[in-house]
């Protein structure tokens, strides 16, 4: 028998299993195929909405999910890959594999030590769900300075989406008083890292809903009062979030020297791990802890979009290897994005230099049939396996299916 096993169980690591799932059904050879996918929690976190209220209904049950289409579920934090050997190592208890897909995509870039004795993130269901229910908290906090301030560090797509819904989410919560959220950034504007495209869009939505900006200055100290800036500005809060970016799974840089500024993992065309160490080539990674070329000239993003297709190449590949079929080569020339931006309705654009297509209202239903339906993966078995081929979710039927509910 031979065993696939995949690392997490996000975006990338379920829709690699699922590839596998289909060749393994389409193809005698990989019958006895055994894929088993390994993760810390049994939930496939929605990661992209961790920013709206009641955070801890963001996700769904993966193990139905996997065992609909044959793909064993163990639960585990993963310590380290033996390359060489070809095991997986959780704690003291270790499996084997004949290919490995790597996906464990990312985690929030933390701030040094030094400031980051406070505050919350949205980066995890479990982080997210900590804010929640500290926001919920306040009411029942007595009336003091700082008591409905919010401030945001990092100005980038989490903290735009995070500023803007956040003062419906308080005024829902029953604050009478005024609400004052604080976004900082230490580039020279808010949303500067999504380009020119959609910066009125951005500013508009964060003027109208009052949202104080602090560029160009970082976090010099933080204390259960409230935060200092590098400007000596205080600000009193009793609510700090940490939106500063994402780093690759620390995985990456145990397996691989040949990593990124993001700490993300090279990959080949067909997300096999660049190197020639033993066993290297048995080792496919996908989705937020994978740098591949999405075409000529761009790195794929971490992103929903590209964890999605690249785990769906990464499975395909790994099981095709196996069974001696030819690989499926990984390109997804075009983008798409969309930002929601509370009040303001939400900005669609288009390509790698956000040219923006749709915004208020259009783009916010847009992002809400995203949200709620395009990337959560199907329950049953036959919609799973038909979803899974890397063909199917190319980026032209995604864009397709995005545009048809602009008209
Ligand atoms: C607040 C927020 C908003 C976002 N908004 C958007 C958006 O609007 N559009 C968009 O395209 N993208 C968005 N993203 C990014 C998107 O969520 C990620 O790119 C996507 O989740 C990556 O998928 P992945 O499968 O590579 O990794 P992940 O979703 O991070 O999944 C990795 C899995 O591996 C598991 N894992 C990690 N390490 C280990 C270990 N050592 N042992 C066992 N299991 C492990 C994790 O628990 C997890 O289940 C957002 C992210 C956040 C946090």
């Amino acid at each position: 028998m031979t065993r696939l096993v995949i690392a997490g169980g996000g975006f990338a690591g379920f829709w690699a299993a699922a590839a596998a799932a289909r060749l393994r059904s389409d193809v005698p050879a990989l019958a006895s195929l055994e894929i088993v996918l390994i993760s810390r929690e049994d939930q496939l976190v929605i990661r992209p909405r961790l920013y709206e209220a009641n955070p801890s209904q963001m996700s769904v049950p993966l193990i139905p999910r996997l065992e609909a289409i044959g793909v064993r579920f163990e639960r585990g934090e993963i310590s380290s890959v033996d390359v060489g050997g070809a095991k997986v190592w959780c704690a003291a208890t270790s499996i084997s594999y004949d290919r490995l897909v790597l996906a464990t995509g990312s985690e929030l870039a933390r701030p040094s030590e030094s400031v980051d004795g406070h505050g919350f993130d949205i980066d995890t269901l479990a982080g997210a769900s900590a804010l929640d229910r500290h926001l919920r908290g306040l009411t029942a906090r007595p009336e003091s300075e700082g008591r409905w301030t919010v401030v945001i560090v990092g100005g980038g797509f989490t903290g735009i989406e995070l500023a803007t819904a956040l003062p419906e989410r308080l005024r829902d919560l029953g604050s009478a008083s005024a609400i004052r959220v604080v976004m900082v950034d230490i580039a020279d504007r808010i949303g500067a890292s999504l380009g020119d495209g959609p910066n009125a869009a951005i500013h508009n939505a964060l003027t109208a809903a009052g949202i104080e900006t602090r560029t160009g200055v970082t976090i010099a100290s933080t204390d259960s009062q409230g935060v200092t800036l590098s400007s000596g500005e205080r600000i009193v809060c009793q609510t700090l979030v940490w939106t500063t970016g994402m780093r690759a799974s620390p995985l990456a840089a145990k397996i691989s020297t040949r990593t990124d500024g993001l700490g993300r993992i090279a990959v080949t065309p067909e997300l096999r791990l660049v190197g020639n160490g033993a066993g290297i080539n048995h080792v496919f990674a996908a989705g937020d802890v994978a740098h591949a070329a999405a075409d000529r000239d761009h790195a794929i993003l971490q992103s929903c979009q590209h964890a999605q297709v690249t785990g769906r190449f990464a499975g395909y590949n790994a099981a095709a290897d196996l069974a001696g079929l030819p690989f499926q080569t990984y390109r997804q020339p075009l983008y798409t994005t969309c930002l929601d931006l509370g009040h303001s309705g939400a900005v669609l654009t288009k390509g790698w230099d956000r040219t923006v297509e749709a915004t208020g209202e259009i783009a916010k239903t847009i992002k809400r049939r995203i949200n709620t339906q395009l990337i959560y993966p199907p329950a049953d078995r036959e919609a799973i396996l038909a979803a899974a081929s890397p063909a199917v979710m190319d980026e032209v039927m995604f864009r397709s299916r995005i545009l048809a509910m602009t008209k």
